[in-house]
């Protein structure tokens, strides 16, 4: 059963499913769903739609599943593994304009969302309620690319990730048939939890076209410092020893010399040039609050910090944390012509300040220019690795750094990716990470689509194989 490229037939009849100002094939609509901001090579779309609502989605996605052609999910197109990009072409649906906040029920702590909600919007509109939708991967996501990604942020080590926020889904599956699974009430012990499932399938099984998530309270007192250290692997040994004590920090940012480098050089922060974190602690009150940021204090200083640097107003800690969220975006900056391969590991809290120095060393082996910054708190290592688009040697050693990274962690129990996903990029591991679960995640991959019409050769190792092995 091979996937096919939409012929001119189809594409007739699929211009008669969508009023005309929201489908194109137009150069510039195809190259800008062709890639998004990883550095795995682009491809197009045969054709891009933007539906509005959910009768749209299924007719489109029934249409496709008959015709046997690739349908993928589009949020705001800012993954880091190469997760929305239409490997084998067909169409694109972009949620981008199926965007309404639906309803916010208050009293509840929820929201009922279409898709293509940005967060940062959502917590805009939630900012006079007191409420908001915690998980922050720092780009303008979508909620859908949020849930298909299953995307954490900064807050993750306090609040979690967007699969702890996740009630209720309305899905569209790949045969046109909708189904609505979870609850509205905050605990559930009824049934498979299919919602769960959904979240982090990068749109493999289905694409959401509702949502109702969970929202937090916005905590009264904010209270940030900033440490810095001798070392990566004292910074490491800091981060362990906070999470020891029960401290529950709301952020726990580690970011190497070179990271605050281009920091100060971009946004003027005046940080000295050391292994860093930043951290972030909320509480009911000043005063409780004051009494946390001394512990931890006692704690930064019993681990060797070189400087602690707390007491920032509202102003100054969004100014430092906006800086942290902009380090993607700078490292490009400060190298034209590059491309950056992301790793993502996550591991067990006691294996962290060894994960560092093991990819430093492996950086240096390589002779690989690479920026650590992290959220710490999490165990989840981000090493952007650096390397000039056309350098074929340079991209080799990249990559076997990446790769024994990412060996590493999963020998110390940890995972190939924290919160990017598994796109393209982490593929070559899931066989190592997973083992024979693997092959049940393949069959539920059949169940729900199988004709293999959504997302196609992400995933997966074997992606193009997928059916002869999973019948
Ligand atoms: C500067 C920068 C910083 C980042 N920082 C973080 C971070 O701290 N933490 C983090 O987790 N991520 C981070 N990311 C990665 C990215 O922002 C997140 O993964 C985000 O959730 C992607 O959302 P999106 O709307 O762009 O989705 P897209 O990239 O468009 O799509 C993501 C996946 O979801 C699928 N999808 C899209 N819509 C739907 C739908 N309606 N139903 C089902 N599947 C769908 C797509 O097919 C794709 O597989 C960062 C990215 C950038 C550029």
């Amino acid at each position: 059963m091979t996937l096919r490229s939409v012929d001119a037939k189809q594409m007739e009849s699929l211009r008669k499913m969508i009023p005309e100002d929201r489908f194109s094939t137009g150069d510039s609509v195809l190259n800008l769903h062709s890639r998004d901001q990883s550095f795995h090579p682009p491809s197009r779309p045969d054709v891009v739609i933007w539906p509005i609502l959910k009768e749209e989605v299924c007719a489109v996605l029934k249409y496709a599943d008959e015709n046997r052609i690739p349908v993928t999910g589009w949020g705001s197109g800012t993954s880091m593994e190469g997760n929305p990009i239409p490997v084998k072409g067909g169409i694109v649906l972009d949620f981008s304009r199926m965007n309404r906040i639906l309803q916010i029920r208050e009293q509840d702590f929820q929201a009922d969302l279409e898709p293509g909600v940005i967060y940062q919007d959502l917590n805009e509109r939630l900012r006079h309620k007191g409420l908001f939708f915690p998980p922050d991967p720092g780009a303008r996501a979508t909620i859908g690319g949020m849930i298909g990604n299953n995307a954490s942020g900064t807050r993750t080590v306090k609040y979690g990730s967007t699969r702890d926020y996740v009630l209720r889904l309305t899905m569209a599956l790949a045969s046109g048939e909708l189904i609505e699974t979870g609850t509205r009430a905050s605990k559930t012990s009824s049934g498979y939890d299919l919602v769960r499932l959904f979240v982090g399938s990068e749109g493999t099984l289905g694409l959401v076209v509702e949502a109702t998530v969970r929202l937090a309270g916005v905590p009264s007192e904010y209270g940030a410092a900033v440490v810095t250290f001798p070392s990566l692997n004292a910074a490491g040994k800091c981060v362990f020893e906070i999470k020891r004590s029960g401290l529950d920090p709301a952020a726990l940012e580690l970011m190497d010399p070179e990271c605050i480098g281009l920091m100060n050089r971009e946004k003027g922060l005046g940080l000295s040039v050391l292994p860093t974190l930043f951290m972030e602690y909320h509480g009911p009150s000043s005063h409780q609050l004051a009494e946390t940021i001394k512990v931890v204090k006692e704690i930064c200083v019993d681990t060797g910090c070189t400087g602690f640097n707390a007491g920032f107003g509202r102003g100054e800690r969004d100014r430092l944390f906006r800086a942290r969220h902009e380090l993607g975006e700078m490292i490009l900056r400060n190298h034209p012509g590059c491309g950056v391969l992301v790793v993502d590991v996550a591991v067990p809290a006691t294996a962290y300040p060894d994960m560092i120095a093991a990819v430093k060393e492996e950086m240096k082996k390589g002779g690989v220019t690479g920026y650590i910054f992290s959220h710490a708190g999490d165990g989840n290592l981000h090493v952007n690795l650096v390397g000039k688009r056309e350098d074929q040697d340079g991209w080799r050693r990249i990559h076997t750094v990446a790769d024994r990274t990412v060996a590493g962690a999963l020998a110390s129990g940890g995972t190939a990716t924290g919160e990017h996903g598994v796109g393209i990029g982490k593929r070559k591991f899931m066989e190592a990470e997973h083992g024979k679960s693997l092959r049940w995640m393949k069959k539920i991959k059949t169940l729900f689509d199988p004709n293999g019409i959504l997302n196609p050769g992400k995933m997966f190792p074997y992606n193009d194989d997928f059916l002869q092995l999973t019948r």
